[in-house]
């Protein structure tokens, strides 16, 4: 077989070109970094999880109507995805206080917020993804009032199915980031949220106890960020609770 065209490669995902035009391949690597990559490690099984988690929650959206560049899961660590250009920003909501607005702030991480809040970082590495005003988004052309508007829409939406999902299984969804991309249609541009949403771009917290799922777990040292993902899976029915176990392999006569 024909090596496949290696397009772009992140921090935690590869894409590469897809069977038809149009189309991506995103194969989702087990490399975890925090802290604009001042912190780095390999999780073994984390690419498995979030290629899986990542296609429940674009599956969802796209079954109550919010569009996505989700097309199928091809196997263990790759889904088929359509090809977007990519909105240079993190799109973030947050439902309570934690993270960079806690500190930003002095809010007590988990204070709820009167409403949800968000808000844009402009995407360069070399920045650390700086903060941005929708002032700066406008006038710099990264995306037009009309885009803005959209884009928050979407981001609502998104907030309230995750939340929904989220609370379903006992976790609260504190904040989260996504990412937009634009597709064209002829001559007409659509949003689409593209990316992917997964434990690695969430804070997620156990409505009981507090318990994290998400990588705070690997950027301040709380356990096993494979196991702390396996358990959001578990609850929401994305893995069978058996897997540590695999049948074993019987004799047929
Ligand atoms: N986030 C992300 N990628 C980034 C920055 C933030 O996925 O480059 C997510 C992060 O996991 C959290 C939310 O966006 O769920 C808000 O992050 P925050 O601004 O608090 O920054 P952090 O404390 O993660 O640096």
């Amino acid at each position: 077989m024909a090596r496949r065209k290696k397009l772009y490669e992140g921090k935690a995902k590869v894409l590469y070109e897809g069977p038809e035009p149009g189309t991506l391949v995103q194969y989702f690597k087990d490399d975890a970094t925090a802290f604009n990559a001042e912190k780095k490690s390999v999780i073994e099984g984390k690419g498995v999880l979030n290629n899986r988690l990542s296609e429940f929650f674009m599956t969802g959206l796209g079954q109550i109507g919010v569009p996505t560049h989700f097309i199928k899961r091809l196997n263990m660590r790759e889904q088929l995805v359509r090809q977007v250009e990519i909105v240079p920003l993190e799109v973030i909501v947050r439902n309570f206080a934690a993270g960079s607005m806690s500190k930003r702030l002095g809010l007590e991480e988990g204070t709820p917020l009167p409403r949800p809040i968000i808000e844009f970082s402009y995407k360069d590495d070399a920045l650390g993804d700086p903060l941005v005003p929708e002032e700066y988004i406008i006038a710099f052309g990264w995306a037009s009032q009309q885009d803005m508007d959209d884009i928050v829409a979407l981001a609502l939406r998104v907030n309230d199915f995750m939340s929904g999902v989220m609370h379903g299984v006992g976790i609260k969804l504190i904040d989260f980031k996504i990412e937009i991309g634009r597709v064209w249609d002829g001559d007409f541009m659509r949003l689409i949220v593209a990316d992917e949403i997964s434990p690695d771009s969430c804070r997620l917290w156990d409505v009981e106890t507090g318990q994290k799922f998400d990588k705070d777990v690997f950027r301040h040292d709380l356990g096993n960020l494979a196991d702390a993902y396996t358990e959001v899976a578990k609850r929401l029915g994305v893995l069978p609770t058996n897997v540590t176990h695999a049948a074993k392999p019987t004799l047929i006569n």
